[in-house]
C-alpha cells in the first residue's frame, strides 16, 4: 500500500525535528506535526531560556566581585521585563531556524495538534494523512500535585514570561528544575525558599555534590526546607499567596512555583484507536529500537521517561532514523556515563557512577575529593568553596563517576564524559597534564585518596 509519508512525525521538540531532518537525508518522505511551538520544550521552555535566565542572575555575582578587581561600579538596577524581552526575541530567531532547518531538509511541516486514529493513519486540523510509520516525540508536561489552590501556582512554562520578577518565592521540588529555578529567581534578587519533601535535595546524585550545593546555596542566603511540603494554597486580600504546610505553619509569598517532576504529553493522541501500551510508570513502552507495542509506531524522548534530557532525545531521534531508513548506520544510543549539568548557582557537572550506586553495585571504591576556593575569588570577599570528586574502581583502577560543583561545571565535565566513555583510568588521569591555572586540573592532581 502507498502511504501518505514514508515517517510522520508527532511534536517538533529536540527529538522529534533530529529524527525527520535525518530520515528526510536518508531520503524518506517525511511529515512533521507541532501544536505548540518549533523546538519543543528545550528551546521555548526548557533549557535555552532557562541557560539564559542563569546568566542573567549570573551578572549578580560578577557585580559583587567586581570591587575586588579594582572596579566601582554604580549600584546596579535589574529589569526583568528587559531580560524576557530579549529572551523572548531569541527564542523567537530559534523557531525561525528550526522551521528553515525542516523545510530546508524537505520535511513537510504541518501546524495543529496531531492525532493518531490508526496504526498508519494521522489527524492533523480534520486532515487524516496516511503513513509507513509514526514517530510519537511529543516529549513531557509539567505536573503539580492534586493541592487545594494548585491554580494558584505556577510551573516553569509560566515563569518564563512572569510580567515581573515577584518579591517573594516559594519554589517547591527538590529536582532539576527546583535548584535551577530557585538559583534564578534568587539570583535577580528574590526573597526565595526551596521546601523539598526529602531530607536532602537532588536524589539520585552523589551525596557530597548533595551536601555541598545545599551548604553553598545557604551560604548565598538561600532558605532551604527539607521534609516539609504544601498542604493547601490560599490568595490573600492583598493578592499575596498564603501557603499552608504540613506542620500547619504558614508561609506568604507572590509567587509559588512547582518543580515535582513531569509527566508524558499524552493528552488527545489518540492511543486508544492503536495497540501501544504505556508501562507501569505512564510512559509509552518502547523496545530497544524504539518501537511501540504497535509495530509500526515508535516513540522517544521524555514520553517514553528513560533520561529526559535534550542530547539523549536527538540520539534517539538518530537512532530511530537510522533504524528505518539507513539501517548499515544504525548505532544504539549508548546510556551508560551520560555527562549531565544543573545550572544552580554555583552549577552542578557529573558523569557518571556516584558513589552510593558504585558501591551499590558492588564496586570496592577508592574517594578522592577536593574543595578548594577558586582562584578567582581570591582577590574578593566570597567563601564559595568548588567541590570535585572522583569514584575510582579500587580493583581495576578505572574511574567510574567524576562530580563537581563550581562555576563551569558543565563546561568541565564534557570532556571527562568523553574519559569516561573511553574507559580511563585513574593513573591515566593522573598522566594527563594539566592546564595552569584553572579550576579543572584539579581532576588530574588529586593524589591521595580520602576514602
Ligand atoms: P519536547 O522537546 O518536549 O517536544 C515535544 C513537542 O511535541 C512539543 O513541541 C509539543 O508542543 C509537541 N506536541 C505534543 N503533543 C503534540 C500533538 N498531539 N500534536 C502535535 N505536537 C505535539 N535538558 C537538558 O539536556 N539540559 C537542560 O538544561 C534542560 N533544561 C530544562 C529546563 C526545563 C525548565 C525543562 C522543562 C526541561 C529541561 N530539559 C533540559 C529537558 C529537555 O527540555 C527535554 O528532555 C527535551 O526537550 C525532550 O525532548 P522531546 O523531543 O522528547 O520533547
Ligand atoms: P525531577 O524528577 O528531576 O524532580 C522532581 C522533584 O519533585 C523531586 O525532588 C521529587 O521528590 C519532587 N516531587 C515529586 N512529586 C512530588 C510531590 N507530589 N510533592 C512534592 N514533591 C514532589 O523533575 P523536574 O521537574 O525538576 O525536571 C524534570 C526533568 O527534566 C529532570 O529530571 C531532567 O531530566 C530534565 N531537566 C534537565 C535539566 C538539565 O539538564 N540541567 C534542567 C531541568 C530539567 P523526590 O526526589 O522525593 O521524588
Amino acid at each position: 500500500m502507498a502511504y501518505d509519508f514514508d515517517l510522520f512525525v508527532i511534536g517538533a521538540g529536540s527529538g522529534g525535528v533530529r529524527a525527520a531532518r535525518f530520515a528526510a537525508g536518508f531520503g524518506a518522505k517525511v511529515a512533521v506535526a507541532e501544536s505548540r511551538y518549533l523546538g519543543g520544550t528545550c528551546v521555548n521552555v526548557g533549557c535555552v531560556p532557562k541557560k539564559l535566565l542563569v546568566y542573567g542572575a549570573h551578572v549578580a555575582d560578577e557585580m559583587e566581585q567586581a570591587s575586588g578587581y579594582g572596579w566601582t561600579l554604580e549600584e546596579g538596577h535589574f529589569d526583568w521585563g528587559t531580560l524576557i524581552a530579549n529572551k523572548n526575541r531569541e527564542i523567537e530567531r530559534l523557531n525561525g531556524i528550526y522551521r528553515n532547518l525542516l523545510v530546508n531538509s524537505g520535511v513537510t511541516l504541518l501546524q495543529g495538534h496531531a492525532r493518531i486514529t490508526g496504526a498508519h493513519e494521522v489527524e492533523v486540523d480534520g486532515q487524516r494523512y496516511s503513513a509507513a510509520n509514526i514517530l510519537i516525540a511529543t516529549g513531557g508536561w509539567p505536573h503539580v500535585p492534586d493541592i487545594p489552590g494548585k491554580e494558584l501556582a505556577i510551573t516553569s512554562n509560566e515563569a518564563f514570561y512572569l510580567k515581573e520578577l515577584p518579591r517573594r518565592v516559594l519554589v517547591v521540588g527538590g529536582g532539576y528544575i527546583a535548584v535551577e529555578f530557585a538559583g534564578i529567581f534568587q539570583g535577580l534578587g528574590a526573597d526565595t525558599s526551596l521546601l523539598y519533601r526529602g531530607d536532602l535535595f537532588l536524589r539520585g546524585f552523589d551525596g557530597s555534590v548533595r551536601t555541598h550545593l545545599k551548604e553553598e546555596l545557604e551560604k548565598r542566603g538561600m532558605d532551604l526546607q527539607f521534609n516539609t511540603d504544601i498542604q493547601r494554597i490560599d490568595q490573600q486580600a492583598d493578592g499575596s499567596l498564603k501557603a499552608t504546610l504540613k506542620d500547619g505553619s504558614e508561609r506568604i509569598a507572590d509567587c509559588i512555583f512547582y518543580a515535582t517532576g513531569r509527566r508524558p504529553m499524552l493528552d488527545d493522541l489518540g492511543l486508544e484507536t492503536t495497540g501501544v501500551e504505556l508501562d507501569e510508570r505512564g510512559y509509552i513502552r518502547v523496545d530497544d529500537h524504539y518501537r511501540t507495542t504497535e509495530a509500526s509506531i515508535f516513540a522517544l524522548g521524555d514520553v517514553i521517561g528513560r533520561v529526559q534530557l535534550t542530547p539523549v532525545a536527538l540520539a534517539e531521534g538518530m537512532a530511530v532514523a537510522r533504524h528505518l531508513f539507513k539501517p548499515e548506520q544504525y548505532r544504539a544510543v549508548d546510556y551508560q556515563n551520560i555527562p549531565t549539568a544543573v545550572f544552580s548557582q554555583p552549577p552542578i557537572g557529573t558523569v557518571g557512577l556516584t558513589e552510593e550506586q558504585a558501591l551499590q553495585a558492588g564496586h570496592k571504591v577508592q574517594i578522592f575529593e577536593s574543595r578548594f576556593r577558586a582562584m578567582k575569588l581570591t582577590l574578593t570577599d566570597v567563601q564559595e568553596k568548588t567541590l570535585m570528586k572522583l569514584v575510582v574502581d579500587a580493583d581495576t583502577d578505572k574511574v567510574l563517576g567524576c562530580h563537581m560543583v563550581g562555576p563551569d561545571a558543565g563546561e568541565i565535565i564534557q570532556g571527562l564524559g568523553v574519559a569516561l566513555k573511553a574507559g580511563a583510568t585513574k593513573q591515566q588521569f593522573d598522566e594527563t597534564i594539566g592546564v595552569h591555572p584553572t579550576a579543572a586540573e584539579e581532576f588530574v592532581t588529586m593524589r591521595t585518596a580520602i576514602r
